[in-house]
């Protein structure tokens, strides 16, 4: 049994998670970004909803080049090394999760903590936001819209 510390939370509407989890006697941190397909263009979620490598099944784990994909461009604390394709089944619309970790030899004599994984959390969704201009979620019906401003909720909700 293990124990994993989550966090989640949202930064300019993107969705990320933070783990926490030990290995040894050492924090090991991880984060993600969730990519959500409703909030990008077709064509910018279908270049990251990456066919499976073919021949490369490990351990019966597929195995995605996600760092050829535009995900690799994108400011990883080093570079991604998790993908998985989530949602997609009874109607529920498709999900990408993508990260890295904290546990490559730089790391080594480094400690780090939540604060500091937070701030490389919004780097890399500000390099996400130098390439792609997501859709927001409206807090008041829950669709995405294309918003101008700073408003947070659709034009329909603000009408009302
Ligand atoms: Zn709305």
């Amino acid at each position: 049994m293990k124990k994993v510390s989550v966090w989640n939370g949202q930064y300019k509407d993107i969705p990320f998670e933070i783990n926490k989890f030990n290995i040894g006697n050492r924090d090991a941190w991880t984060f993600y970004l969730i990519f959500r397909e409703p909030q990008f263009d077709g064509d910018f979620f279908e270049s990251i909803w990456l066919e499976p490598k073919p021949f490369t099944t490990i351990k019966k784990r597929t195995y995605y080049d996600y760092n050829s994909s535009i995900l690799g461009n994108l400011n990883w604390h080093g570079e991604c090394t998790w993908y998985s394709k989530e949602g997609g089944l009874d109607g529920e619309s498709r999900r990408v999760k993508a990260g890295c970790d904290y546990s490559h030899l730089f790391d080594e004599n480094h400690i780090y903590d939540v604060d500091y994984v937070q701030y490389e959390v919004e780097k890399c969704i500000d390099s996400l936001l130098d390439i792609v201009t997501p859709l927001r979620w409206c807090t008041r019906c829950g669709d995405f819209f294309e918003y101008k401003s700073d408003e947070n909720q659709c034009e329909n909700c603000t009408k009302k």
